[in-house]
């Protein structure tokens, strides 16, 4: 927050204002989607369309929340592995204040490693885990260090720049070190040889014996054990450090504390200044059941325009999935686009009565599934740079059985992939013929929207499980068993009457784009994002390639679906739509019952089957294909500026949205602004 004298603000105002004008006129010309390239990533920025109609105390708690939201940032870094946070300020030192030759080609490896650390939030990539590997040498790194003053480098008390190197360097250098963020490799120890910071010291069966001791099975409301802590042995004694104002992340946390308490002054009613202090009371405690107070005071919470995400949400980052990676995301509703999703949730018990799967497994109620389509105004933490589409939460499946989840699909943020993704060619190289090129160029966008609302508002809510049935019993396969079965609800869904009947979809063809988009993914095109020689570990990822290769399988005898060659390329080609949808309500059944019975043994043979394997000669030929198009197979964002223009009385005045600022320049700007925790935090 910037103070300013009352006339500086009027011509702050104006020209804001003239530029505004003149934006409306334009649309979209003006607006540079593109901020740039590097590595496998593309960065976009993303605008946040309906701002400046919010009136005062709204925009003040957007700019309180964005802030809390950008204190975080530090946590993830941290929880991503133990010296990331010690690298990251070690090389920003150097990018800020090198004088040598900054143009040779060994510190222009320097700078896009480091571009690639705060893409990724880290030293491993955001998506495949494995570690970087830097264009530069060991030794070119120690001159760079001992060419700065010293007083710019991270260092611990009395340590001298050799001590500094010599713990850091392997962490960068030697493969053997840390080589992956999260592994999930069938039959390996996944704690001891995964380098995320959530364990230390601890075995894989040490960990799930502490929490299954924990458990108890009678409780039917569970807290989420060990979601908000590392788990630490010290003098052979296995304990939690939970990250509180207090514990572990405690600078950081405070400083996200004070402006969620700026926040709760301007909340725009009373159910939401209760969320907003019971997530307080929780950072403060540490304590899981407010958590799951607060869970249930945001599930409940619908009619505020403004909502936020703020916490340890997701578990993908922890390979037993239990600890959560610190993220933020602030939104505002996007009213018009939310009338698409509401016509979906109205009718989610009509969804679930029909859905292809065991009657038994089936909700007889369908609760709560609210569905929006919000606009960010700000992406943090885990969502940040790169950020999901749709988000469903909570993750606790008590809380979503009696008070049901809040769905959304951003907006804003698909619109900017969307619009920098037309006509770059992709197509062109990947799909069969023009049939499909001319299907999904019309319907494609609305259809691949429409899947996202469905996968979110509907699929992740349905069904139960049986009773007893322990929710965490398919282990490390449940996140990509849960991914499938949201997919496969809304994939069968896609091509049913009731959707043109509903005005979702303008023809019963249009499903056709999206089943077509979905299975040339998942067999062929996903695999740009995987490099030769991998496998495939991303739950996501998982799914999509499990789905498509069993329906692939089951139809081939039909020829439903075929890889087919065509001079010298491999193409997906549909030659049955309709048997493809029975395929998809099949395996929805399949995987719906092992989800609801809880059942290890068969979610393990399906995705080790299915899921994981890549086929080595159509990989590499896919990412031939791929390189030559030149283009990033992963997309991340810049966020826009907030500031808030404040009278002499301290008050705020307005708060101002830019969205100017570059890749480099903004991550600067973080680490110096939003940047409280020490480099290592035990
Ligand atoms: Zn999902």
């Amino acid at each position: 927050m910037r103070k300013r004298n009352l006339l500086l603000i009027f011509v702050v105002l104006s020209f804001v204002l003239a530029g505004c004008n003149k934006k409306n006129n334009t649309d979209d010309q003006n607006f540079n989607y593109a901020v740039e390239k590097f590595a496998d990533l593309q960065i976009l920025r993303y605008k946040v369309p309906g701002f400046e109609n919010l009136d005062l105390k709204q925009k003040e708690l957007v700019y309180y929340l964005s802030q809390a939201a950008l204190e975080g940032r530090d946590i993830l870094f941290d929880q991503n592995g133990k010296y990331n946070l010690r690298i990251r300020r070690m090389l920003e030192a150097i990018y800020e204040n090198y004088q040598g030759d900054r143009n040779s080609d060994e510190f222009k490896q320097l700078e896009l490693y480091l571009k690639r650390i705060w893409f990724a939030n880290g030293i491993h990539h955001h998506y495949g885990c494995e570690k970087f590997i830097p264009g530069f040498s060991p030794e070119y790194l120690k001159t760079l260090i001992l060419n700065i003053d010293t007083i710019n480098l991270p260092l611990k008390k009395g340590e001298s720049v050799s001590e500094l190197c010599s713990e850091v360097f392997p962490v960068i250098f030697d493969p053997n070190v840390m080589p992956k963020r999260v592994n999930q490799v069938d039959g390996a120890d996944l704690v001891l040889t995964s380098a995320c910071n959530y364990y230390d010291g601890i075995t894989q069966d040490e960990a799930e014996a502490f929490y299954a001791q924990l458990k108890d099975p009678n409780d039917k409301t569970p807290v989420s054990h060990g979601l908000n802590s590392r788990l630490v042995k010290e003098n052979g004694i296995i304990k939690e450090k939970v990250w509180k104002v207090g514990g572990l992340y405690s600078p950081a946390i405070e400083k996200i504390v004070y402006w969620l308490r700026k926040a709760e002054g301007v909340a725009e009613n009373e159910k939401q200044k209760e969320v907003i202090s019971n997530l307080i009371a929780y950072y403060e405690s540490g304590d899981l059941s407010k958590f799951d107070e607060y869970v249930i005071s945001w599930v409940n919470d619908t009619d505020s325009h403004i909502d936020f995400v703020n916490g340890f949400t997701e578990s993908y980052g922890d390979p037993l999935g239990m600890k959560a990676s610190w993220e933020s995301l602030v939104n505002f509703k996007d009213l018009e686009a939310t009338k698409r999703t509401q016509t979906i949730s109205d009718n989610a018990q009509w969804f679930e009565d029909n859905s292809p799967i065991d009657d038994k497994f089936k909700k007889s109620e369908v609760k709560g599934v609210t569905a929006k389509v919000i606009t960010a105004a700000i992406l943090a933490g885990d969502l940040y740079p790169a950020t999901a589409i749709g988000i469903n939460l909570p993750n606790a499946n008590w809380i979503r059985a009696e008070h049901g989840s809040k769905s959304v699909t951003i907006g804003n943020i698909t619109d900017a992939y969307n619009k920098a993704s037309h006509g770059n060619g992709f197509g062109d190289e990947f799909i069969y013929s023009e049939e499909e090129k001319a299907l999904i160029d019309q319907y494609g966008d609305l259809t691949g929207d429409l899947h996202t609302d469905l996968h979110e508002c509907l699929g992740h809510g349905s069904g139960k499980l049986l009773d007893g049935v322990d929710p965490d019993a398919l282990k490390a396969y449940g996140a990509t068993i849960e991914e499938a079965r949201a997919d496969l609800f809304g994939l069968y869904y896609m091509a049913d009457p009731k959707l043109v009947e509903l005005g979702l979809l303008p023809s019963q063809d249009a499903y056709k784009a999206e089943y077509y988009n979905f299975l040339m993914n998942g067999l062929m095109t996903q695999l740009v994002r995987i490099e030769q020689g991998n496998i495939i570990e991303e739950s996501h990822m998982r799914n999509r390639q499990l789905i498509a290769r069993w329906v692939l399988e089951k139809g081939a005898d039909d020829k439903i679906v075929e890889l087919k060659q065509k001079d010298g390329k491999t193409y997906v080609v549909v030659n049955d739509y309709v048997k493809v949808r029975e395929l998809f309500g099949q395996l929805l059944s399949e995987i719906q019952a092992i989800k609801s019975t809880g059942d290890h043994a068969a979610a393990r043979e399906i995705v080790e089957n299915y899921a994981v394997k890549v086929d080595p000669q159509l990989h590499e030929e896919i990412l031939e294909r791929y390189k030559k198009l030149n283009l990033a197979p992963y997309k991340g964002f810049v966020n826009p500026i907030y500031e808030a223009i404040v009278d002499d009385n301290g008050e705020i005045t307005d708060v101002l949205v830019t969205y100017n600022e570059g890749y480099a320049e903004q991550m600067l700007r973080y680490s110096k602004e939003y940047s409280s925790l020490p480099s290592i935090n035990e």
